[in-house]
């Protein structure tokens, strides 16, 4: 456990999947966590598995949003020791099929908002000497047909987590990277699969991963706090994946 006693962190997309157990751990490890993402009933029902849970409602590609989340730390906890750029999508589908739209969706989330939402969050991680995880993927570094705006977007997520820790490092703030397989989430639903396709398409998916399973949102959660943790204090600039060996391929 690490030992987060009135720290407080923010985490995109933090209603669900990653996110939710990650800002679970948090603040199950004493932490005050911010979560932000675009469905308030979902928000709402996260939070209420924690009474150090709060949240903020709204679309984090939005400078609003991302002024909303900042207010909001600053008004109810005076300082921000963790944020963990964590909500992320791409469309699936070749380049001959891919729209300008599509780019713009992939970029502005994947790319876009973490920046911003980095900018802003900078000024109280600075003054708290704090730590900055970036959801990267398995994808950034391993390439697969039908993904290339997601894996284009999570190579620049790689490159920013490095530059970002050695232009931080001065200032005490470690900034590192977490690189999952395949996680259990929603992220894997394909719309529009009856249950036994929804099977089939996952075993299949569960076939290609040398451990032959997918891992829990709570395998990235130990290593987000792992990350946080003082044990981890020597370590920044890195990009760690957890992945049961797939990146190992
Ligand atoms: P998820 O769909 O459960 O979570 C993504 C969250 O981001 C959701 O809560 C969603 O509402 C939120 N979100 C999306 N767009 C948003 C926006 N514009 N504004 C605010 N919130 C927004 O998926 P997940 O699997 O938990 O993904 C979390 C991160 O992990 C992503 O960056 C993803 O790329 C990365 N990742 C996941 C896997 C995996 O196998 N699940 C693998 C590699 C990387």
């Amino acid at each position: 456990m690490a030992d987060l006693k009135d720290k407080v962190a923010v985490v995109t997309g933090g209603s669900s999947g990653i996110g939710r157990a990650i800002a679970l751990r948090f603040a199950k490890d004493g932490a005050h966590a911010v979560i932000v993402g675009r469905r308030e009933e979902a928000l709402r029902e996260a939070a209420a598995e924690d009474e150090k849970i709060s949240y903020v409602a709204g679309d984090i590609t939005k400078n609003e949003t991302v002024a909303a989340v900042m207010a909001h730390v600053r008004d109810k906890y005076g300082r921000l020791d963790i944020l963990v750029n964590n909500a992320g999508w791409c469309p699936v589908k070749p380049i001959t099929e891919m729209t300008i739209a599509d780019y713009d969706s992939a970029f502005e989330l994947d790319v876009r908002a973490l920046v911003n939402m980095t900018i802003h969050a900078l000024p109280l991680i600075r003054s708290s000497r704090g730590n900055i995880i970036n959801l990267s993927s398995v994808g950034s570094t391993h390439r697969a047909k039908n993904l290339s705006m997601y894996q284009g977007a999570k190579a620049a997520v790689d490159n920013f987590t490095r530059v970002w820790a050695l232009e931080l490092a001065s200032d005490g703030v470690r900034v590192n990277a977490i690189a999952p397989g395949a996680i259990s989430t929603n992220i894997w639903n394909v719309p529009g699969l009856s249950a036994e396709e929804a099977k089939k398409h996952q075993d299949g998916i569960a076939a290609g991963i040398p451990f032959g399973y997918f891992g829990t949102p709570e395998d990235i959660a130990n290593m987000a706090a792992f990350l946080v943790s003082d044990e981890a204090r020597y370590v920044s600039g890195g990009i760690f994946a957890v992945d049961g060996a797939m990146g190992a391929v």
